[in-house]
């Protein structure tokens, strides 16, 4: 080993000659600088580079063990570090140690051997940890890099996942008006799968923009008071016919114990489940698939969704809820994104709650979550979407404020065939202007528009409008970015994620047009 400049800070000039005789007494032509004060060991250091110190640790004024780990702590150690302790006393060795020296040598020991065998320990020690110290900085550099790259490749799956979600509820919201025109039974049959097409599309859609907001932290929770029991209807009830084309039995049972009313988030709950439950009877070829729900201590409700299906093995079971993860055969795979655990075990999460399967391969599997859902007064039922109308009296008279003519004209279509009278403007401005004449009982407004956008005609509604006088429900392309603060702060009585389902609207009119 070759070092070409020691300094030695010591006070005594005796120790100071001893260290420097017996490093020349091995090297002479090392270059040996020598001071007596922290404050000079400094201002050196800052200026040279030094291959090793030699400390004495009882400095005048100034302990070497503070002088270390003020270096230390500045993350300024620039070179390897002998203490030279006086009294040989193993406390006071620690204690440079853990400041930051890397070999100690009491006075007492000193000879060339030794102080040779501490300053090529103390160089190697100084040189690993640099070499750690910068493999970190690498890491942790790579690591910011990764995780830009997953920034920009979550936001670009967001954006196309909404580019993607307009033409394709235009396209479902079409089907849904050409299945209510005349049709000969053939084109029936086609545009029914067409219909099922879409369905499924909107779908996988739905589920990389809630994976995708749910990665970049934008996933919100609208908890209010609910009916647990009418959650689990109306999963069931989603999943009945499936479950009657395979011919499997379906039951659910909720603990009577469990309160009527909980404090939650449905809409969420009601997709846990749904997952959940179709994935039961996806992969069960006969038997049966049931709910319950059973109270787990205080304020916590434990789901399960069990079946008598094909079963996991425990190999995969730890697996099974990453993103894209999929043990079913090719037949199975064709009808799933392998995002739907994913997203369980998020808004699980999310909820503040937990997550498991319990399996056994052919002897189906059980499914469970755990949440926290306090007890909540009872409160008005959600009113069951009326898609077809047949409820109203009589329609809205609605504005419907929207820039894409396609989009526009579909949900003009949708509403009017549910009975109201339907407006339709293409930017913020004239949504203005007309929703001023007084003449409309809610206006329906797109966010994005041009010249001036939703919030701003919003707002400007709003100073001659309460939200009791003219609700006002936002239909937002972007789920992403706490649209609904900021469709709530720009006082919206609502807001619906496009495509909105007609009959989520007509539920949010019914709920805020006073009749
Ligand atoms: P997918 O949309 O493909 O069903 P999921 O994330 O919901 O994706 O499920 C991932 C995989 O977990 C499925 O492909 C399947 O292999 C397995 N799986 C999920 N639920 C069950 C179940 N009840 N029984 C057997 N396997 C299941």
């Amino acid at each position: 080993m070759t070092v070409q400049k020691i300094l030695i800070v010591d006070d005594a000039p005796a120790d100071r000659l001893m260290l420097s005789r017996c490093l020349r007494a091995r090297q002479p032509d090392i270059e040996i600088v020598q001071v007596e004060r922290a404050e000079e060991a400094l201002v050196f250091l800052r200026q040279q580079v030094t291959d090793c110190m030699f400390l004495d640790i009882h400095l005048p004024g100034h302990s070497g063990i503070e002088f270390l780990e003020g270096l230390r702590q500045a993350g300024l150690m620039p070179c390897a570090v002998v203490a030279m302790t006086g009294s040989g006393s193993d406390r006071v060795a620690v204690e440079a140690l853990k400041s930051g020296a890397h070999d100690y040598l009491p006075k007492g020991r000193v000879n060339e051997v030794s102080l040779w065998d501490a300053l090529a320990y103390a160089v190697s020690r100084y040189q690993l940890q640099r070499e750690t110290r910068q493999r970190e900085l690498q890491l942790e550099e790579l690591n910011q890099e990764l995780e830009r790259k997953d920034r920009i490749k979550t936001q670009f799956v967001a954006n196309a996942s909404h580019e993607l979600r307009t033409p394709v509820a235009a396209i479902t919201g079409l089907i849904g008006l050409m299945q209510r025109t005349e049709l000969v039974e053939e084109q029936r049959k086609l545009i029914s799968s067409m219909k099922s097409c879409c369905d499924t599309l909107l779908l996988v859609v739905d589920d990389l923009i809630d994976l995708t907001k749910i990665e970049s932290g934008a996933l919100e929770l609208h908890n209010r008071p609910f009916r647990l029991g009418q959650v689990c209807e109306q999963v069931l009830e989603t999943v009945q016919i499936l479950a009657q084309d395979k011919g499997l039995e379906l039951h659910c049972r909720v603990d009577s114990e469990i309160s009527r009313w909980v404090h939650g988030d449905p809409s969420r709950l009601r997709q846990i489940l749904y997952n959940l439950v179709g994935n039961a009877i996806k992969f069960t070829p006969s038997g049966s698939v049931s709910i319950s729900v059973a109270e787990k201590g205080a304020d916590c409700l434990r789901f399960e969704v069990m079946d008598s299906g094909i079963g996991i093995s425990e190999a995969v079971q730890q697996r099974l809820f990453e993103p894209h993860f999929q043990t079913g055969s090719l037949d199975h795979r064709a009808k799933g994104s392998g995002l739907g655990l994913a997203i369980v075990r998020s808004l699980v999460q999310r909820m503040g709650g937990e997550v498991g399967v319990l399996s056994r391969p052919g002897r189906g599997s059980t499914f469970w979550f755990e949440v926290p859902l306090a007890g909540a007064p009872e409160g008005q039922e959600e009113s069951a979407p009326t898609a077809q109308g047949s409820q109203h009296e009589r329609g809205f008279r609605l504005l419907v404020a929207e820039d894409n003519p396609i989009a526009a004209r579909v949900l003009a279509l949708q509403l009017q065939h549910l009975g109201h009278e339907v407006t339709v403007v293409s930017d913020g401005r004239r949504a203005v202007e007309l929703a001023s004449s007084g003449q409309y009982q809610a206006v329906i407004m797109d966010c994005q528009m041009p010249e001036l956008d939703g919030f701003e005609a919003t707002r400007r509604l709003r100073e001659s409008y309460s939200q009791h006088q003219l609700p006002i429900i936002a239909l937002t392309a972007n789920a992403l970015l706490g649209e609904s603060t900021r469709c709530q702060a720009a006082g919206m009585n609502d807001y619906l994620v496009k495509p909105a389902p007609v009959a989520d609207l007509q539920r949010l009119l019914e709920h805020w047009v006073a009749r």
